[in-house]
């Protein structure tokens, strides 16, 4: 059996991400390295790590997306950015998203190490006396309301315009994106790398279908969204009073 703590590091600095491998190991956990935002959430999800080590300049999608992308899903997977980018606004828009700890580079090798036993301790913590955990969807909760719609993030379900509907995994992924930024337009571009955790091979039309069936899900009025709205050679914008 192996029960070595299993650390991602998202880095694409060979370097840098080399060295951490080595330092971890030594520590005794187990460490695997993405070198890009898409292998980052690949490996998230196959491999299952218990903490996240992340950069936030990558190729193809960026840390702050990844971060969002998985995000949607896991609350509580610790996540230390790790970045050369160490002003104020990327620290504030890092913990706006969820990270847990921030280090800027370069840094201090014992700090670090420091650092991620210290979060894998709070989780280890968090984790025993967890209860009500399985009643919780993010920061959203488990039913969100808005005008004659009830969404339960839990069954995935829907009270809606077109009745009680079924809502595939997309789709939630989506909605709690738009939830979690009531008010604030979305670009497609964003809702791809944020939603899918993906661009290339896709077009910015997969947003727009998706934003097709939501309105025939959710408004009065199709054509005429009230919760919904495209906000021109932008994307999306999702509100309600
Ligand atoms: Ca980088």
């Amino acid at each position: 059996m192996n029960d070595k703590r299993r650390i991602l590091i998202v880095e694409d600095e060979e370097h840098i991400a080399d060295g951490l491998k080595l330092n971890l190991t030594l520590q005794g956990y187990e460490a695997v390295i993405a070198a890009d935002g898409v292998s980052a959430l690949d490996l998230w999800k196959s491999w299952r790590p218990d903490l996240i080590v992340l950069d936030i300049m990558l190729p193809r999608i960026d840390g702050i997306s990844v971060l969002r992308n998985i995000r949607l899903e896991d609350q509580k997977i610790p996540i230390l950015i790790l970045s050369a980018r160490s002003t104020q606004a990327d620290k504030i828009e890092g913990l706006k998203h969820g990270v847990d700890d921030y280090l800027a580079k370069p840094f201090d090798l014992e700090e670090f190490l420091l650092r991620v036993e210290r979060m894998l301790t709070r989780v280890t913590m968090y984790k025993s006396n967890d209860l009500s955990g399985a009643e919780k969807i993010g920061a959203q909760g488990r039913l969100y309301r808005f005008g004659d719609n009830e969404i339960d993030f839990v069954d995935s379900t829907a009270q809606c315009m077109a009745g009680k509907i079924f809502l595939t995994e997309q789709e939630i992924k989506l909605l709690k994106l738009f939830v979690a930024n009531r008010g604030k337009a979305l670009s497609r571009q964003k809702l791809l790398e944020i939603g899918w955790g993906y661009t290339r091979n896709m077009t910015t039309r997969t947003v727009d279908n998706f934003l097709v069936r939501f309105r025939k899900y959710f408004e009065k009025d199709p054509k005429n969204p009230e919760y919904f709205k495209s906000r021109r050679s932008v994307g999306y914008i999702f509100d309600h009073d």
